[in-house]
């Protein structure tokens, strides 16, 4: 199986990340991808950058070197009642959020409240893609987050770091989550979570579980840029008809 997209990748803009744009956009084309997304962390993380870093990115060409860029965030859930780090004015510059828990954001607590503020910053209406859930110090009721999930149209992401040298002991959740969102007959996207560009499209250990459970590739959505395009599309994201042309002669 192979993904051709990428949705989570973080650069030297953030400070404890170590490759630019130009050496991700090199990795891609080495792996034969077809679009990454620039995710850095939103506002309330220490090493966010600044929020002119969000909309100067409308300098960015849409495709380089034949590899198409989104401009994403990696937002913070806030405590306790949920909702995200996305100052208004900076909406209109993402092509989509990731919604993420993060321990020196949010302070982990119960199951309880995890999923309260997790449902709740889905219906800010904000993010599109839930990420890394399976960290064992954030655990949630399953059931009730896959569900609203489904029913708001927001992925749920795989994170292969948690599964290779971020959170550790998130595989077994991750296995659990991925079977629940399989149950629900509902969606996820696989991403890398790369913070050197050696680990763009790294999927290996996510693409294990799809296969010892029996997930369909069919309800992986960023397998291709043309599939990931209509997500978003669905979210009323321009990103979707900018590149629409593009994403046709690619698929
Ligand atoms: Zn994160
Ligand atoms: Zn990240």
């Amino acid at each position: 199986m192979q993904i051709f997209v990428d949705t989570h990748s973080h650069t030297i803009a953030s400070t404890h990340a170590y490759s630019t744009l130009g050496e991700y956009v090199a990795e891609a084309k080495r792996k034969g991808m077809q679009m990454f997304s620039l995710t850095e962390h939103g506002p309330d993380m220490p090493d966010s950058p600044h929020p002119w870093h969000f909309g100067n990115r409308k300098v960015i060409p849409r495709i380089i070197d034949g590899i198409a860029i989104l401009k994403g965030i990696e937002a913070n859930i806030r405590e306790p009642s949920g909702g995200l780090d996305i100052p208004e004015g900076m909406l209109s510059y993402l092509d989509f959020a990731i919604a993420s828990f993060h321990e020196p954001v949010f302070t982990p607590g119960s199951k309880k409240e995890h999923t309260r503020a997790i449902i709740n910053s889905m219906k800010t209406g904000h993010c599109q893609i839930l990420g890394h859930l399976g960290n064992p110090n954030y655990p949630f009721h399953h059931d009730e987050v896959i569900k609203a999930a489904k029913d708001l149209n927001v992925l749920v992401e795989i994170n292969n770091s948690s599964l290779t040298h971020s959170r550790a002991g998130s595989e077994k959740n991750c296995k659990a989550i991925m079977e629940c969102i399989d149950k629900h007959d509902w969606k996820v996207v696989f991403s890398s979570d790369a913070h050197i560009a050696h680990h763009l499209g790294e999927f290996t250990e996510s693409i294990e579980i799809a296969k010892q459970i029996g997930f369909p590739e069919s309800r992986i959505v960023n397998q291709n840029a043309e599939r990931f395009l209509r997500f978003l599309g669905e979210h009323g994201k321009s990103v979707a008809v900018e590149l629409a042309d593009w994403s046709a002669s690619h698929t």
